[in-house]
């Protein structure tokens, strides 16, 4: 039994500790801030319990109190409590206040590390905080004042120290925060930058001067959260925003998700806002009486046995282990599957492939099948329901005998809020039915207006359909779709 206090980091779990990361795994109960990034809320195993104690901004909307006598009451109960704070648990977080109360009870706490706003704010705008050339000290301070009270910031002490200044929850008071450096004596041209989301691909970042960034934080609609840094080393920016000269900033992309794939991550590498939605469930068919076990009895009946996805290879796994089955029992029985990833799949399992067609589709793969398939044997085909026809129309007709079993569905998830389907630059489909879940779910969105990236020339053709602007990748892989998103973006 203890607490943990953890800093989650300013964004996704990139920037979560490895430290942190482990705690989570270990957690019975975890008590997170509502700015705490869903990446890192993603990484806490299912069966943790989560309490949203909803923190935005300084603002509770559970009260510090209850907070602190929940994280007491939890641990009380024997548990591994973790309090996931945005940020770093000791910047501005109360993270002292919380461990108050335990210390008092004698219940042992941990606290784990974040990467402050502060800093990574500065880091993501390309900003070198202590520059040796012109900044020798750092200061963060906070800008939250209780309702309508001046700021209780002692200016004419930071203007003189010359460093750098950092500004948390300053958004609502940034003209107070620059005028009063100016009427300190801080000269009017003195850089500053204000960084929103920072550490996020939705990153915005703007640069001016202590004069002017009020006026453009205005005009940008700037939010809360963002971190307002004035001093000298803002110049830098200009030449060191390693950040915003990624491919892909400033661009919003939708993927719509079939299962969990590289394209959603090898975009956000580049740089860009990527909104994943989960268009599908992937409902495994493998209980009991199901279509596979009654074909698996005669297992020696087939010489081969065929997988499309990488989806459908763990789903015949799951069901070996489920029931016991060993996998020597397909001694014998070749395999052919379509694919890199299903073939990557199978090799994890060190099976090696009997066959993979050069090209990434069913019916490349039944081709290639009626020159190997020797006369009077049977193919077992293990996949999703309603797979493509083209794979089973021509094993049919060259009268190649097979079992077209299903093992698994795809079912449209139609729980996804589609509130964040606005003013997007590129909606990205992996498979036809990416497209038709897409279509389903994004009722508020104008399908002849978007512009799509397909992987291949199946997937377009039911773009298509929809009446979307269509661009296909020049080869059927995650590369090429991410190649081709950057030369439309170019
Ligand atoms: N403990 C946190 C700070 C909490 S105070 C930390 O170490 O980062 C909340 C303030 O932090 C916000 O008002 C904002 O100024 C800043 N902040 C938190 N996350 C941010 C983000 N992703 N981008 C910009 N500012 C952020």
């Amino acid at each position: 039994m203890k607490v943990t206090l953890v800093g989650a980091g300013p964004g996704g779990t990139g920037l979560l500790t490895l430290k942190g990361f482990e705690t989570l795994q270990t957690a019975d109960v975890v008590l997170y801030d509502r700015c705490v990034n869903k990446d890192v809320l993603a990484a806490i195993p299912d069966s943790v319990e989560k309490i949203d104690v909803g923190k935005r901004a300084g603002h509770h909307s559970v009260p510090q109190d209850t907070i602190n006598n929940l994280l007491l009451e939890k641990a009380k109960q024997g548990k591994n409590v973790v309090r996931l704070k945005g940020g770093d648990p000791f910047i501005f977080a109360r993270g002292g206040e919380e461990l108050e109360l335990l210390a008092k009870n004698d219940i042992p706490f941990e606290v784990v590390p974040g990467v402050t706003s502060a800093i990574a704010a500065a880091i993501y705008a390309g900003i070198p905080i202590t520059h040796r050339d012109c900044a020798s000290s750092l200061h963060i301070i906070t800008a939250h004042a209780k309702d309508d009270e001046p700021l209780n910031i002692d200016f004419g002490t930071l203007v003189k120290l010359n460093g750098t200044l950092v500004f948390l929850m300053g958004v609502a008071v940034i003209n107070a925060i620059c005028e009063n450096c100016i009427a300190a004596g801080m000269d009017k041209d003195m850089p500053a930058a204000i960084v929103e989301n920072a550490a996020a691909n939705s990153q915005r970042k703007f640069l001016g001067t202590v004069a002017t960034l009020p006026e453009i934080a205005r005009a940008n609609k700037v939010e809360s959260p963002a971190v307002i840094i004035i001093g000298k080393v803002c110049e830098f920016s200009k030449r060191y925003d390693w950040f915003g000269k990624k491919p892909l900033r400033n661009k919003r992309i939708v993927v719509a998700r079939i299962k969990s794939f590289k394209l959603a991550k090898s975009l956000e590498e580049l740089g860009c806002d990527v909104i994943e939605i989960p268009c599908f469930k992937i409902a495994p068919l493998i209980s009991h009486g199901c279509m596979l076990e009654k074909k698996m009895e005669n297992i020696k009946d087939y010489s081969w046995l065929v997988f499309t996805s990488g989806t459908g290879v763990n789903i015949f796994l799951d069901y070996l282990i489920e029931r016991g089955i060993d996998i020597r029992e397909l001694t014998g029985v070749k395999i052919a599957c379509v694919g890199v990833e299903t073939e990557k799949e199978l090799k994890k399992l060190g099976i090696k492939v009997d066959y993979v067609p050069a090209e990434y589709n069913g019916a490349a793969l039944a081709r290639g099948l009626t020159k190997l398939v020797k006369s009077g044997s049977k193919l077992l085909i293990a996949r999703a329901k309603n797979g493509d026809q083209d794979l089973t129309n021509i094993l049919a007709d060259v009268g190649i005998a097979f079992d077209d079993v299903p093992i698994y569905e795809n079912i449209i998830d139609t729980s996804v809020n589609t509130i964040t389907l606005n003013d997007f630059d590129f909606a990205a489909f992996t498979c036809p039915s990416a497209v038709e879940g897409f279509a389903k779910i994004a009722t508020n969105v104008d399908l002849h207006k978007i512009k799509v990236v397909c992987i291949g020339e199946k997937t377009a053709v039911t773009a298509r359909m929809y009446g979307m602007e269509v661009y296909v990748s020049a080869e059927a892989t995650i590369k090429s779709m991410v190649e081709k998103i950057k030369e439309l973006s170019a």
